[in-house]
């Protein structure tokens, strides 16, 4: 038999040759550090018999989704361990992840596992990896699986079985064994356990089968697993990071906000955080003017026909609040574009009057699995910093561009210098591919145009329309989606969305959305822990601290503080009976952008001694020329 390799050549093997034999043949190194192959897409065992004439690509711990192939072999190991330390406990599920991987297990009565156990488990886990113990892929017939896992009062696994032969008819299921441990598996699997060259377990967290409330709730217990020790070790140092910087913990440590369980999802926004807060839709709504936009304001809670017309009763109603009033459903907006296009059709509108550019900092409240909230990252009740733009099809790449414009001069103010994702036509969609060629083409001139680096990921667009996607990566390197712009050929049609053109006819008009925070909440949970809570001078909640090195100096540091609030800049005045040195110590700590101590030079000749967070001392100036100074810095909203 023939395969092609990934330069082209062809290699000649035995009939029923595997990925190993394959491996072998092209050199004993490849053979040893091989871990799988890829064959049409798929990446399959390395046991398993090669597919005739297909490109061959040996996969080694270097290749990309490697990582995931050993972390699901590390879920076996996990879940081996776990069987055989807690008699009676019951498995269901466990794949590779993001960073690592988990399994669900569902204790027997009585039982709890908590980290306390982790070196227990990781020990016998070590036991299994240390054996090298093979991945051993066998296929059977259903009954024989069922039968199997029955016997073995294996439920979860038995009611898997039964649900892939209720939804896709199959008559057989593949199984793995290493050691004495079987499961029901698709793989892929490295050769054996010792591939796994450092793991760690994590952490446990609820939960349910199959993510239904309404179901069992099982313990979940993550782990990682990598090539090497260093890899493990350097991903444990930027976990740690993370933690130091953990929006959830800095949150409440400065001030800004506090999470509380009678508003799951939803923050508590504290005086300080308010002014963050404020300071973005400050920011927004400026530059929305400076961009032509009118800000609208569209109810909380429609009738249900609204979401009807949307599509959102359908579809997204899982995710929606809804109530009723005299009998008649309502829901509360998941979304502002329903409403934006309600608004939209209220009104007649010819070329003349487009674009429309509506924004709207409208509340939104989707209904998020509670064991799903992360901070401010993942809630039920946020506010996002939405717009969508009605226009002429002709005005399309103009409004995409000026979008763009929006973006990075916004982004700007925080430094970032967001990565640039198009997203195209996914399988799954409506409209004419001729109007997709022309929304793509119209994306891709506009970032041509500006000469922007981007990326495309094929297929990855909505349904109802391609989108460009703008990324930031934090200092901890992390990737975080903050803005999309996006077509969409949809609304317009569900919501009959037209305009009166030069022709006196009607025509359809297109919608764009467009948002560049994403939610305010996210956004700021992102900059506290891309910034460890030193967010840019225009945006700390405090500016300047005042420090009167004794009580006789606080008149005079009073007076500064006038003039700070006068100039609309934001301090305080440190009045406690204190040393300086603590004073300073404790302004450090709380990350104040700027100091100013007052001590008896200062006090009479109206000057002030600055002190610059991570700068320190920077020499004294008049009071006045320090607040104009500061004003000027503000005012540029500089990163
Ligand atoms: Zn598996
Ligand atoms: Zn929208």
């Amino acid at each position: 038999m023939n395969v092609t390799l990934p330069d082209g050549n062809q290699l000649e093997l035995a009939d029923g040759a595997t990925g190993a034999d394959a491996a072998a043949a092209i050199g004993p190194g490849l053979a040893r550090v091989a871990l799988a192959v890829r064959q049409k897409g798929e990446i399959r065992d390395l046991a398993r018999p090669l597919l005739e004439g297909e490109t061959l690509e040996i996969i080694t711990p270097k290749s990309d989704g490697a990582l995931d192939i050993i972390r699901h072999d590390a879920a076996h190991v996990l879940a081996a361990a776990v069987m055989e330390l807690y008699p009676g406990v019951k498995i269901s599920i466990g794949p590779p992840i993001e960073h690592g991987f988990y399994y669900d297990f569902d204790f027997p009565e009585g039982v709890t596992v908590s980290d306390a156990d982790f070196a227990r488990i990781e020990q016998k886990m070590g036991e299994h990896i240390n054996a090298d113990e093979s991945f051993v892929r066998e296929e059977v017939t259903v009954a024989e699986a069922l039968e199997r896992f029955r016997e073995e009062g294996q439920d979860y696994k038995v009611e898997l079985i039964e649900d892939l032969v209720a939804d896709q008819q199959v008559q057989t299921v593949s199984l793995y064994t290493n050691g004495p441990f079987t499961d029901l598996c698709r793989g892929p699997h490295a050769p054996g356990t010792k591939r796994i060259k450092a793991f760690k377990l994590q952490s446990v967290a609820g939960a349910y089968w199959r993510g239904d409330s309404a179901r069992q709730q099982l313990t979940r217990i993550y782990g990682t697993a990598f090539f090497s020790k260093d890899d493990l070790k350097m991903r444990m140092k930027r976990l740690e990071l993370a933690r130091a910087r953990d929006h959830r913990k800095l949150g409440p440590q400065l001030g800004l906000f506090a999470f509380n369980d009678t508003a799951a999802g939803a923050a508590f926004w504290l005086p300080k955080g308010t002014t963050i807060f404020n300071s973005l839709v400050a920011l927004s709504r400026e530059m929305g003017t400076a961009h032509g936009y009118t800000e609208v304001k569209t109810p909380q809670l429609f009738d249900a026909e609204l979401w009807k017309t949307s599509g959102h009763w359908f579809k997204y109603r899982d995710h929606m609040f809804v109530t009723e009033a005299e009998g008649q459903p309502l829901a509360l907006k998941p979304m502002n574009c329903p409403g934006h296009c309600q608004l939209f059709k209220m009104q007649k509108w010819s070329y003349r009057d487009l674009p429309a550019r509506f924004s709207e900092p409208g509340l939104l409240h989707r209904n998020e699995l509670s064991g799903t909230l992360h901070g401010l990252l993942r809630v039920r009740h946020f506010v996002q910093d939405d717009a969508h733009i009605f226009c002429a099809p002709e005005q399309t790449l103009d409004e995409v561009k000026g979008c763009l414009n929006m973006a990075f001069e916004t982004y700007a103010h925080f430094g970032i210098v967001p990565d640039i994702e198009l997203s195209t036509r996914p399988e799954n969609r409506i409209g004419e591919d001729s109007v997709w060629d022309e929304s793509e083409g119209i994306l891709k001139q506009a970032l041509d145009d500006r000469e922007l680096s981007y990326v495309i990921n094929e297929g990855d667009g909505a349904f109802y329309g391609p989108k460009i996607d703008l990324h930031f990566t934090d200092s901890l390197d992390r990737s975080w989606q903050l803005g999309t712009v996006q077509l969409d050929f949809n609304f317009p049609e569900r919501f009959d969305l037209t305009y009166t053109g030069a022709d006196n006819a009607e025509h359809r008009v297109v919608m764009l959305h467009r948002a560049l925070f994403g939610s305010y909440e996210r956004f700021i949970g992102i900059l506290i822990e891309d910034t460890a809570g030193e967010l840019p001078l225009w945006l700390a909640p405090v500016q300047v601290a005042v420090l009167p090195i004794a009580d006789r100096h606080a008149p005079a540091g009073q007076q500064v503080i006038a003039a700070l609030d006068a100039a609309g800049l934001r301090s305080e005045l440190d009045d406690r009976t204190e040393s300086i040195g603590r004073k300073i110590r404790d302004a450090e700590l709380r990350k104040l952008p700027f100091m100013l101590v007052i001590g008896d030079r200062e006090a009479e000749t109206g000057t002030v001694s600055v002190r610059e967070h991570r700068r320190g001392d920077t020499g004294s100036m008049p009071a006045e020329e320090f607040v104009e100074r500061l004003s000027h810095r503000t005012a540029l909203r500089g990163a």
